[in-house]
């Protein structure tokens, strides 16, 4: 017998894996709530690493506001504010958790 079958065989006669898998941790919440308060600490995306009352790709519908006021990537289609694509350089910083 090969020492690699024989390995394998001790292995399989091992402790089989635990039955019961902790359950996950509830995911950090990526999006806010809805009703949050507009420049807050909770009014962010975390997916998108924008105030989540800006996030034009969570609300597509907030996109118009953005064209209106010509702030607006159309090749990236993102607010140009928001486009780090143009503007490598550029930091949305999340406001500060107010205690
Ligand atoms: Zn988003
Ligand atoms: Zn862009």
């Amino acid at each position: 017998m090969s020492l690699l079958l024989a390995f394998l065989i001790a292995c399989s006669n091992g402790p089989s894996a635990p039955a019961a898998t902790p359950s996950p941790a509830p995911a950090a919440a990526a999006h806010a709530d809805a009703g949050v308060k507009p420049g807050s600490h909770e009014d962010w995306c975390a997916e998108h690493a924008v105030p989540e009352s800006q996030c034009t790709l969570c609300n597509p519908s907030l996109a118009a506001a953005f064209k209106a006021t010509d702030d607006w990537c159309e090749e990236h289609g993102l607010p140009e504010s928001h486009c780090k694509k143009c503007n490598p350089e550029l930091k949305i910083e999340r406001p500060a958790k107010l205690q």
